[in-house]
């Protein structure tokens, strides 16, 4: 029989490769996606979802559903603490709440949701819009040649196997990815450092928990070092356990090894600091503490996403947020590579965009896990620790999809309050006025390159329309004045993006700055087409 054939075959169904699905459907992919498993999350997992990430559902549509979803589970903008136990009276605060510092720097806000309210929304999203989603089914194996990808996938229950030709693999399949180890690709990084648990239970916390609104809760106990969340009702949570203090002091890194029930029990009880609570312990869930990143994320026509693509501890929150972050760079590349209007050398940029960021974002991960967690633990080249806002909102971009960063200072990260407008960074939120409408300069973003220009480069935006219609694509253009499209009453997108004057900037699908002039070019229509062609491998 026949390969049937798909542009996109999307491996693993969890947080990323969802992801992956909504961005492919938004841009009208058609692909495929399979999943070991048959259905979505049944553990809470993931929780604390960064405001780029609000910024990828948000371009989609999905961040009103996403809001209210999560509301329903969890009572939003609580504290990170650090505690002996949750009934000892001092408290530790890394953040008062969750949006401390960030609420002015994007038009979402960081939030609370479980894998299990999330992933129903991505796929229903998703699914909407014309995505395949197979549950029960894995990915076998899989060759790949110059004319693409043969995948061989099998459902679960003994079922038939099936043969699926694609042009490109996404393998979000997780952190014991097969398609990395099936190309070859190894780890570079830390390694492994823990085998830890997470126990969800039940347990009457209302009085322990008081009024305090409280997101994340770090407990540091002589017995035991873990963190904590609760429900919304206060009555159930978990507890993810890094480490027990063994009778004679030494510190036990294997805590995965031996637990059975009343060892739970006992651990959750600790750190709640209530001898006596009544606990039922519901499920354990075993995972491993590392730090670690693939040595590439694309091997010629299969790329690596989210948890297959690096590991990290949970100390940050960033394993997810990095994952959808990997997620959004790809879509939109696959989409203009599968849709021709670019070279597939576009592609290659995946790599070298993200690879870099995500393993900075995994340091940091690693030095928060030593300094909040585990000193004992080896501080050989730890990374002094970096503002969180920079790495949720600032990474920066170096590849030939970020043309001509000739002000480039380095900096491994933008910090998003005075942000650089650099191409490779990302383009801030600034409130403008659209057609009389308030919006953020951030939803002019999301499928299509979009030209800005300062007040005086009108001949910028008179040539994108003529040079999009040239190569085939939307190439949308506004005028940043009191009389342009977009009317900048705090005058703040010019100085952001430094175009005050005759200057523009080509945003690229996923709000990254792609090319930038300071002013005004003799030709702007053959200026403009040539970054757009180096933008497209064209
Ligand atoms: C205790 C804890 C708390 C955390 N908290 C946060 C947090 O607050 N914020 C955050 O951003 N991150 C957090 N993380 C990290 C986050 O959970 C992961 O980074 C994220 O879930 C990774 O998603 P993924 O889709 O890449 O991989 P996974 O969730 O591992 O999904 C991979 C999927 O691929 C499927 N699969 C595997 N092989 C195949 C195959 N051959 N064929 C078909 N399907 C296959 C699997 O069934 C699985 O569903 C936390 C992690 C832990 C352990």
């Amino acid at each position: 029989m026949e390969a049937r054939h798909v542009p996109v075959l999307v491996v693993g169904g969890s947080l990323v490769g969802l992801s992956t699905s909504v961005l492919l459907a938004d841009q009208g992919v058609p692909h495929l996606l399979v999943e070991s498993h048959r259905g979505t999350a049944i553990h809470p997992r993931a929780a604390s979802f960064h405001q780029r990430t609000m910024e990828v559902f948000r371009s989609v549509g999905l961040q009103a559903a996403v809001e209210a979803a999560a509301d329903e589970e969890f009572v939003q903008n609580g504290a990170i603490v650090s505690v002996e136990s949750l009934a000892a009276e001092k408290m530790t605060y890394f953040f008062r709440h969750f949006n401390e510092g960030v609420e002015e720097l994007s038009p979402t806000s960081r939030l609370f949701i479980t894998q299990i309210g999330l992933e129903p929304l991505l796929r229903s999203h998703a699914q909407e819009r014309g995505a395949e989603h197979r549950y029960a089914t894995e990915l076998v194996s899989f060759e790949q040649d110059g004319d693409g990808v043969t995948s061989v996938i099998r459902t679960r229950d003994g079922g038939a196997t099936e043969t699926v030709h694609s042009d490109y693999l996404v393998a979000a399949d997780g952190a014991h990815s097969l398609a990395r180890e099936q190309c070859g690709i190894g780890l570079d990084g830390r390694g492994s450092f823990a085998d830890c648990v997470t126990i969800y239970f039940r347990a009457d916390m209302r009085a322990l928990i008081g009024d305090r609104n409280l997101s994340v809760v770090y407990v540091n106990h002589p017995e035991l070092l873990g963190f904590f969340r609760f429900s919304i009702t206060g009555d159930s949570g978990f507890l993810a356990v890094f480490s027990t203090t063994e009778p004679d002091g030494s510190r036990d890194t294997h805590v995965a090894e031996d637990m059975d029930a009343d060892r739970c029990v006992a651990l959750v009880r600790k750190a709640l600091g209530s001898p006596d609570i009544a606990v039922q312990v519901e499920n354990v869930q075993r995972w491993t503490a590392a730090a670690a990143w693939a040595a590439h994320f694309q091997d010629r026509r299969v790329f690596l996403a989210g948890d297959a693509a690096h590991v990290m501890p949970p100390t940050g929150g960033f394993g997810g947020n990095t994952g959808v972050a990997d997620a959004h760079n790809l879509a939109w590349k696959l989409a203009m590579v599968t849709g021709g209007t670019a070279g597939p050398a576009l592609l290659d940029t995946y790599d070298a965009e993200r690879r870099p960021v995500a393993a900075l974002t995994v340091e940091q991960a690693y030095t928060r896990y030593v300094l909040r967690v585990d000193p004992s633990l080896s501080r050989e080249g730890l990374a002094p620790p970096m503002d969180d806002p920079s790495i949720e909102l600032g990474a920066v971009y170096r590849s030939d999809a970020v043309l001509e960063p000739t002000d480039d200072d380095g900096a491994p990260l933008d910090d998003p309050r005075t942000p650089t407008g650099r191409p490779g960074t990302r383009a801030p939120h600034v409130l403008v006025e659209r057609d009389g409408v308030t919006v953020s300069l951030l939803d002019l973003f999301g499928r299509d390159f979009v030209v800005l220009a300062g007040p005086g480069g009108q001949a910028w935006c008179d040539a994108a329309p003529a040079v999009g219609a040239d190569l085939g694509i939307r190439l949308d253009a506004h005028r940043i004045a009191a009389d342009g499209t977009l009317i900048d009453r705090e005058g703040a997108v010019g100085a952001a993006l430094g175009i005050s004057g005759d200057g523009a900037v080509v945003v690229r699908p996923d709000g990254v700055i792609g090319w930038k002039a300071d002013v005004l070019a003799d030709d702007p229509r053959a200026t403009v087409d040539q970054a757009m062609r180096r933008l497209l491998f064209r």
